[in-house]
């Protein structure tokens, strides 16, 4: 019951449904006030004029017409005239005759005297008109004198008029002194209907079609009788002078009053016209609305045309039937409901879209109320601000579709957002850790600038992501906003939300389990060889550590090694590898191959003074001589010769350990910390051996470090070789050793073993 309401609540909530509510209010106040109702004559009258229905030839009406008064000499007929007519219509054999008109002047005795005989004589066949107003007290002046009446019977002239006498309509009885007396058109046509029950006639039947013939010529004699045998008739005033002359609705003309009860009961004679009123075309208004609504917007240009062709089709097919609707409220509904919705959906899609770069706008991606299972990511320029302000207008929308394509060529046709200097998107890469190498390459490919309109322009961004799926749209989108926020602030590339917290999380549940994993062997140690480009032969090779985890799988070393030094356990990883290097190394050496084994050493670990009794230890533990061991330690700006780092490594040369300078290149090295620190290996990184093939200047640069290098007599080594072209490159160089997956990847110590005997690199060549 709660969420029903709760259902209920939002359902009313919604802006839409609002607007349908407030549409549908709007039409019923319309239809229950009628203000709309001479529109609804317009338009009835418009159908009308449509078409024409001929009368049905079933009565006849005679006129006292101008030409009637003229040959008589007087204003008006006598008594003794209409006693005369009747006696020659029912001659002629007329079945009934209706005075369509009121009996209120008096007449002289003679002929009253002669009018009674002839009523007298045709007992029911004579209908007098009663002209009631439309209000009781006005009755008794208008009925006739009870001397006619209690010889014929009475009917009701009154006639309605709507506003500005767009229409007439009719009633079917009315309220009389008599009592209740039917309306002129219902007693004709036979048809009995309640008290104050007003329709309203088919003004599609042409005045025109109407069988009629003039009084004068019916008390003359001088007509044909065939025209009235059988007939009903209506004898009805309708010289100009008369006075009673109305337009007829839909008919361009103008009529006595006797044509609109001639057409009223021509009308009845087909039945009572239903009116089903305002409310049916409301609602099937409403429905139409309502089925659009699930689908967004609701109304749009077509549907409302269907909507305009409904309203005019359908009310002119039903005055076929003699079904009248008013149409007027339900379009009023229609009318509120598609303008609000318009300008609403001209809102949503101004507030969707923005204006500057016609990306959609992050508010979009606000609206949309779904959860998503895919990482957000929030990019912001940092610059953009600037370059939006210093360039042409159309600048923004290019460089926005330039970051868009080439976020798209590695992350799949997604839709991207803006707002500022953010670009937000949801990642279709589903795991953090590719998605920030993903973030990497862009950023690699971005700092070169792009080219937008002709211009080169200097782009630097930072990235926040956000992963929490379970959150609402709304509050993610802060939160990589944030993320990317604090990257700019702390000069990282990418930031996670949170990352803080749950990088510490993962951090302290690696660090538990790493002493465990050391222990039961998900850590051990690979091996990747290197070659001797003078002998083209294995000299030596490198251990590094590897742990795979039951769960999580190869968990990188860069990442748990970066952790174990920041929490101090780096000194146990380092014993083990070192350990497992050396038994290696003598295992090896047994088997006949005089090979150095190197072990990456980080520089925390070197300003611990028991590093060289540490390897001294394992070293004599396993009986190998120190200098088959290399000690590989990364370049670091901070070595000056007072510092600690600095004494600890020539304790560790003069111990016959043999050192090398990794990843050489990426640091601030100098010829000059080359030739103080006394090392006999360089390992150029692995960064410039990968491009040099296609970059020129890091070619130049790997040249200058091999010259560099071997001017100081210290042996070069090329890490990151993978293909045969690099490796013939740095022949031509003249370097001395190579290392890579072209050669061989780390590999365990038993496929070493059969890398040394027949290297892959030698049976290709
Ligand atoms: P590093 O000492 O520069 O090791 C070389 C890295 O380059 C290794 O990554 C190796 O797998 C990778 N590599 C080798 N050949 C190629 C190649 O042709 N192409 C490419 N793209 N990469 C190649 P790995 O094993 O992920 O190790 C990463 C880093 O982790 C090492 O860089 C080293 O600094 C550190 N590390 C590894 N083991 C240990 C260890 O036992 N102790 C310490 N302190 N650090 C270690
Ligand atoms: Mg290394
Ligand atoms: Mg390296």
């Amino acid at each position: 019951m709660a969420e029903l309401w709760a259902q209920l609540r939002k359902f009313a909530k919604n802006q839409r449904v609002r607007i349908v509510l407030w549409a549908a209010l709007t039409g019923v106040i319309v239809g229950v006030t009628t203000v709309s109702s001479p529109l609804e004559d317009v338009l009835s009258n418009l159908r009308w004029s449509l078409h024409e229905e001929k009368a049905s030839g079933h009565l006849v009406i005679v006129e006292q017409d101008s030409q009637t008064l003229d040959a008589l000499g007087t204003v008006d007929v006598n008594r003794s005239n209409d006693a005369d007519v009747l006696a020659s219509l029912f001659d002629a054999g007329a079945s009934r005759v209706f005075f369509a008109r009121a009996f209120v002047t008096t007449n002289d005795q003679a002929g009253d005297e002669k009018f009674i005989r002839e009523l007298k004589s045709h007992p029911g066949r004579v209908y007098l008109g009663a002209k009631p107003g439309e209000s009781a007290p006005n009755y008794t002046a208008r009925i006739p004198p009870k001397r006619y009446y209690q010889y014929a019977r009475v009917v009701s002239l009154l006639a309605h008029s709507n506003a500005f006498n767009l229409s007439v309509t009719l009633p079917l009885a009315s309220d009389s002194p008599l009592g209740k007396i039917p309306s002129i058109s219902a007693e004709i046509a036979g048809k009995d209907g309640p008290l104050d029950q007003f329709y309203t006639p088919d003004y599609s039947i042409g005045v025109k079609t109407f069988r009629t013939v003039s009084y004068i010529d019916v008390l003359r004699g001088k007509f044909d009788p065939a025209a009235v045998k059988g007939a009903t008739v209506m004898i009805a005033p309708t010289a100009l002078s008369y006075n009673n002359i109305h337009s007829v609705p839909g008919q361009g003309l103008a009529a006595a009053e006797v044509y609109f009860h001639a057409i009223g009961a021509e009308t009845l004679a087909h039945g009572i016209p239903l009116q089903l009123g305002w409310l049916p075309p409301i609602v099937v208004v409403l429905i139409v609305i309502g089925t659009g609504l699930g689908r967004g917007r609701a109304l749009d240009v077509y549907r409302f045309t269907g909507l305009v062709l409904v309203f005019v089709a359908v009310p002119f097919l039903l005055d076929m039937v003699r079904v009248s609707v008013e149409i007027i409220p339900s379009l009023v509904v229609a009318l509120v409901a598609v303008i609000r919705m318009r300008n609403l959906d001209r809102v949503e899609v101004a507030g969707e879209t923005n204006a500057g770069s016609g990306l959609p706008s992050v508010q979009a991606l606000r609206n949309s109320e779904v959860l998503s299972p895919k990482i957000l990511v929030a990019l912001k320029i940092r610059n953009y601000g600037a370059i939006i302000g210093s360039f042409a207008e159309h600048v923004e929308t290019e460089l926005a579709s330039e970051i868009v394509r080439r976020v798209r060529i590695s992350d799949e046709p997604v839709t991207v957002y803006h707002e500022g200097g953010m670009f937000i998107w949801l990642s279709n890469i589903r795991s953090t850790f590719d998605l920030c190498e993903n973030l990497e390459g862009l950023h690699r490919i971005v700092q070169n600038g792009i080219q937008v309109g002709g211009l080169d322009i200097d782009l630097s961004f930072n990235c926040g992501i956000d992963s929490e799926f379970d959150r609402p749209m709304a509050s993610r989108i802060a939160s990589a906003m944030q993320a990317a926020e604090e990257a700019v602030r702390n000069d990282e590339l990418v930031y996670q939300h949170d990352s803080r917290r749950q990088e510490a999380q993962w951090e302290i549940s690696l660090l538990t389990s790493l002493d465990r994993a050391i222990d039961n062997g998900e850590v051990w140690v690979a091996y990747q060889p290197k070659l001797d480009l003078k002998t083209n032969r294995i000299c030596g090779a490198e251990a590094l550590v590897r742990w795979t985890h039951p769960e999580r799988g190869p968990i990188s070393p860069e990442k748990f090694i970066r952790i174990a030094e920041e929490f101090h356990r780096i000194e146990r990883i380092t014993r083990f590898v070192i350990n497992d290097a050396v038994r290696t190394a003598v295992e090896l050496q047994r088997m006949g191959h005089n090979l150095t084994i190197s072990v990456n050493i980080s520089a925390q670990l070197l300003r611990n003074p028991g590093l060289p009794g540490m390897i001294a230890d394992i070293l004599a533990e396993h009986g190998l001589p120190p200098d088959r061991l290399i000690l590989e330690i990364t370049e670091t700006d901070r070595l000056d010769r007072s510092s600690r780092t600095y004494q600890m490594l020539q304790r560790l040369v003069r111990s016959g350990l043999r050192l090398s300078i990794d990843d050489f290149g990426t640091g601030n090295a100098t010829i000059d910390y080359l030739r103080y620190l006394p090392a006999s290996e360089v390992k150029i990184d692995k960064s410039f051996v990968s491009s040099m093939e296609a970059n020129k200047e890091d070619l130049l640069l790997v040249q200058s470090i091999i010259d560099m290098a071997h001017s100081l007599d210290r042996t070069v080594v090329a890490e990151g070789v993978e293909t045969a072209k690099a490796l013939e490159m740095l022949r031509g160089l003249r370097c001395d050793v190579i290392q890579g997956y072209f050669l061989s990847r780390p590999v365990p110590f038993r496929e070493l073993v059969e890398q040394i005997a027949q290297p892959k690199v030698l049976k290709i060549g």
